[in-house]
């Protein structure tokens, strides 16, 4: 009986799983059953209950979209720690702790933390900007990084996968966040983006590169060694992901591409037409943008499970400002039609597709526009608006390989959630109302401000 169990679910497991080139090389399989392990994708052994903040907070009388997919309910939601212990449709249902500190979400939306696909926590701002402020300042850097955290956190983004920041910037910026000392969303970081000489970034703009430059946003490396000897730096300074740009040869993205998983970090990539192709095959885990592509990649992305994330956004920005030239990284004709055309492609032959924003120069000042423009970009490609948020929520958890924690409202998930003064699952322009947003059970945005607590002072003695 059981033998056939499996043979049906051999033959009703998508090909997706099963026929995967490559995939990170997953480790939980040597751990004891409580091992406790950090909440980012490298999921290294930590002592148990570290920065897992003191005590108990309930949300009732909220109405509850979960991410999962289920239409909006009554609930009430108790948090203890950092997640998410009970769920029942009223407080009368659940075992309260003494202690518990209440919100009350009457006539509001509570549901999981936004997910960022797509940022650039370090990108510059804009051109011209005085010296001090410019791509060799890392003091720059992460100050311009801590700027966007608290326009991402405000807006109800409590994840953001950074793909291509400067230098140690952004593993500094993801350092302070979790431990508590500056605020902003959970950051899932891949430093610099890796392109081989004269590739994407490169081109058109004036972008001081490494290695020549080692703070810098962009890292050219020649050959399948050097491709590998980037992926491997990226990972010491604790990348948990890595972005590959084009260009490259087939053997360097694939030794790229082999050399990340086995370090257990997944592959997103930034190519269009042939590159694309070459990543493709070379077994990435993600494509960014909605660039074209042969239709063949199209069905081996589908089959492979290949994710899409699309990012209509940046390109409509750039489009509106007049178009993209002079780039040898972007030879062919840029059209919202085009690009949409891609977009429905891939979603009609099966392509998994996630949300990313992609907010360069100073786009992310218009937050929350640019994320609600994609939603909405997503309900033009057929989704309905319950459907869009799915994708924001649940979806792009598994894109970034974090849906056993991130991305749903459930027992045992991370409490990083929203309450919202709307509905947003019947249209996202009520996500302007983020009224209150906990990340990690603690509140972080209340009244639509970032909350800040007073810190607890450490006792010193004097003689
Ligand atoms: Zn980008």
């Amino acid at each position: 009986m059981r033998n056939l169990i499996l043979l049906v679910l051999a033959i009703v497991t998508p090909a997706a799983h099963s026929q995967r080139l490559e995939a990170p090389v997953d480790r939980s399989a040597y751990y004891t059953p409580d091992t406790a392990t950090t909440n980012d994708l490298r999921r290294v052994p930590m002592p148990k209950g570290f920065m897992e903040p003191p005590g108990a907070v309930l949300v009732r009388n909220a109405r509850l979209f979960d991410g999962t997919g289920a239409p909006a309910r009554p609930a009430a939601v108790l948090i203890e720690g950092s997640h998410i212990t009970q769920i029942a449709k009223t407080e009368a249902d659940l075992r309260l702790p003494s202690g518990v500190v209440i919100i009350d979400a009457a006539g509001k939306t509570l549901m999981p933390g936004l997910i960022e696909l797509h940022g650039h926590l370090t990108y510059l701002e804009r051109p011209g900007m005085p010296a001090a402020m410019s791509e060799d300042s890392q003091a720059d850097a992460a100050l311009r990084g801590a700027e966007r955290m608290r326009y991402f956190i405000e807006s109800g983004i409590t994840s953001v996968r950074d793909v291509g920041s400067h230098g140690m910037a952004p593993y500094l910026l993801k350092l302070w966040q979790y431990t508590g000392r500056i605020p902003g969303p959970r950051l899932f970081v891949a430093g610099q983006l890796i392109v081989g000489t004269g590739g994407h970034g490169t081109e058109s703009f004036t972008f001081h590169t490494a290695p020549e430059y080692p703070d810098s946003q962009i890292y050219e490396a020649n050959g399948a060694d050097g491709f590998r000897a980037a992926v491997r730096l990226q990972f010491k300074r604790g990348a948990d992901l890595i972005k590959l740009a084009s260009h490259f040869s087939p053997e360097e993205v694939k030794a790229a591409v082999e050399e990340a998983h086995r370090l257990g970090l997944r592959v997103t990539v930034d190519a269009e037409t042939l590159f694309t192709d070459m990543a493709v095959a070379a077994g990435v885990d993600c494509v960014e943008h909605p660039l074209p592509r042969s239709d063949a990649t199209v069905r081996l992305m589908a089959k492979q499970g290949t994710c899409a994330d699309v990012t209509l956004v940046p390109y409509q920005y750039i489009i509106n400002a007049g178009g993209y030239f002079f780039s040898t990284s972007r030879r062919f004709t840029l059209s919202n039609e085009a690009m949409f055309a891609m977009a429905k492609k891939m979603k009609d032959a099966g392509v998994t597709l996630g949300i990313g924003t992609d907010m360069t120069y100073g786009l992310y000042k218009s937050l929350p526009e640019p994320y609600i423009q994609e939603l909405k970009n997503f309900q033009q490609l057929g989704y309905t608006a319950a459907a869009a948020l799915v994708v924001a929520t649940r979806t792009n958890a598994e894109i970034l390989g974090m849906a056993d924690r991130l991305g749903t409202v459930e027992v045992g998930k991370l409490a990083d959630l929203i309450i919202v003064d709307g509905r947003p699952d019947e249209n996202p322009e009520d996500l302007r109302k983020v009224d209150q947003v906990l990340l990690n059970g603690q509140v972080v945005v209340r009244e639509g401000r970032i909350f800040v607590p007073h810190h607890v002072e450490e006792k010193v003695r004097f003689p």
